[in-house]
């Protein structure tokens, strides 16, 4: 993002965060209670997933990206004594009560976990938001509205978000 650049000054996070109102829902990891199939996400091809505490709470754990996810189920079903599809995967440094004795062994996954992504607010201005993205050089932050979490701003999207508002197009808004 050159810093020449300069953004409308009415654009909210809320205008250009996804998932859109039309779109399927963020897609989200919980800390303790998926199976290493279900985390398998397979069927999407985002870069990283926010990890919350619960589906019912979407309060934020932290950040995992897909590469990792994938490199870290790959090894562990290759090296790890008895993990299965079937295993829970853990984001939590204890086991979680609902896990039954008799489970396969759980997949411990925190080491992979950015326990501190970069937040916004719905209501934070784009300004600031592209002023943070330079400035710590971030791919992509959360956004949350009173402490759940909302959607995801990627440095793509603001460049598109960018070009629609300047009408040019997103590739000829250079950045490194
Ligand atoms: P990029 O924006 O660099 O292509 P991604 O492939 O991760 O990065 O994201 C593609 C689009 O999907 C972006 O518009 C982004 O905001 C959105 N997105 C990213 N991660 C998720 C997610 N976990 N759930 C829903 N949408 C996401």
């Amino acid at each position: 993002l050159e810093p020449k650049e300069e953004f409308d000054h009415s654009s909210l996070a809320v205008d250009v965060m996804r998932p859109r109102r039309s779109d399927p829902a963020l897609a989200v990891l919980t800390q303790e209670s998926m199976t290493v199939e279900e985390t398998l996400v397979e069927s999407t091809h985002y870069s990283g997933f926010p990890v919350v505490v619960s589906q019912e709470s979407q309060r934020l754990v932290g950040f995992v990206l897909r590469r990792d996810l994938l490199i870290s189920i790959d090894n562990a079903r290759k090296r790890q004594e008895g993990v299965v599809g079937a295993s829970h995967v853990l984001f939590t440094d204890h086991t979680p009560a609902a896990v039954a004795p008799e489970a396969p062994p759980p997949l411990r996954l925190r080491g992979i976990l950015d326990l501190s992504p970069f937040t916004v607010t719905d209501h934070t201005p784009m300004d600031i938001t592209v002023d943070i993205f330079r400035k710590l050089g971030l791919r992509q932050c959360l956004v949350t509205h009173n402490g759940r979490l909302l959607g995801i701003i990627t440095k793509k999207d603001i460049l598109k978000h960018m070009a629609q508002m300047s009408n040019r197009d997103p590739e000829s808004i250079l950045f490194n």
